[in-house]
């Protein structure tokens, strides 16, 4: 798929993945329609972007667990950044490590609200319009936890768990449509998430990656590129990818 001028919706955009697939879009001369909540984030990633060779830059303010904001924002795109040809899923975070029975109520609340409910009203707004234009390709952020729960996560484990799924049923009524769904499931991957895990205690969120090489923001947003770019015909259905200190989401090799 050439993607030059070609309009990328990417959900998180201000941050880690997000930011990085904006910047990998750029440099192929997409169009990148960029959301999150942190207005100046964003213009920092849009000035970097154009820098690249982004063919335009469109940023919206928008926190996806507001429903009626999603939908708003997306019925009133100006005409020229309304025909999205990728969306990609990737808003999303975990708030503390808790054992369940312990756990925080309003933890869990954002985690659904953002990771999952998040994900659907967007999915919602955006995909009707690639049925009718005869195209797209929706790129959702899971998780090697959505396949594996690790201790004191259960909540945002499950939040992907229900990401991977959603993924393969939205695969399953596209069928017959060319529009093509794919599941980029990356282990550790070193961005603020776990500073916003941990609400901002950067000493504690520095041990998570101690004697562990994780993976780059960079090297998710290659994956979701090369996903996009097969040929028309080609679903990427799901790609795991993890560093190599990482088997799985409970086991990983610690230098000591
Ligand atoms: P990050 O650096 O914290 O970035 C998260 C992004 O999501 C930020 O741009 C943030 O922007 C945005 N976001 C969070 N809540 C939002 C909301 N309610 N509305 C709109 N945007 C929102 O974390 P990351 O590691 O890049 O995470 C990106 C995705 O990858 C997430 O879905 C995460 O679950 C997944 N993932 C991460 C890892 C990892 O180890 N890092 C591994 C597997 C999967 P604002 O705060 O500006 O809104």
């Amino acid at each position: 798929m050439d993607l030059k001028r070609k309009i990328v919706f990417i959900t998180g955009a201000s941050a880690g993945i997000g930011a990085a697939t904006a910047l990998a879009f750029a440099a192929e001369g997409a169009r990148l329609l960029l959301a999150a909540r942190r207005a100046g984030k964003l213009a920092e990633v849009a000035s970097r972007a154009l820098e690249l060779g982004a063919a335009g830059v469109h940023s919206v303010h928008l926190d996806v667990c507001h429903r009626i904001a999603v939908q708003r924002t997306i019925d009133e795109l100006p005409e020229e950044w309304a025909q999205i040809d990728v969306l990609v899923n990737n808003a999303g975070l975990s708030r503390g490590l808790d054992k369940l029975y312990t756990g925080k109520v309003d933890d869990w609340e954002e985690m659904i609200d953002t990771n999952v409910k998040g994900l659907l009203y967007i999915t919602r707004s955006v995909v009707p319009g690639m049925v009718v234009r005869g195209r797209g390709h929706v790129v959702n952020l899971g998780s090697t936890a959505g396949d594996l729960a690790y201790p004191n996560g259960a909540v945002y484990c499950g939040s992907k768990a229900a990401v991977r799924l959603i993924n393969d049923g939205l695969r399953q009524d596209l069928l017959g449509t060319p529009v093509r769904v794919t599941s980029i499931e990356p282990g550790m991957v070193e961005t603020d998430f776990s500073l916003v895990r941990f609400r901002g205690d950067a000493e504690r969120a520095a041990k998570v990656y101690k004697g562990v090489t994780p993976l780059a923001a960079k090297d998710v947003a290659e994956a979701i590129l090369w996903a996009v770019k097969q040929p028309d015909h080609v679903n990427i259905a799901r790609v795991v990818l993890t560093s190599v200190h990482q088997a799985n989401s409970l086991l990983f090799h610690r230098e000591p």
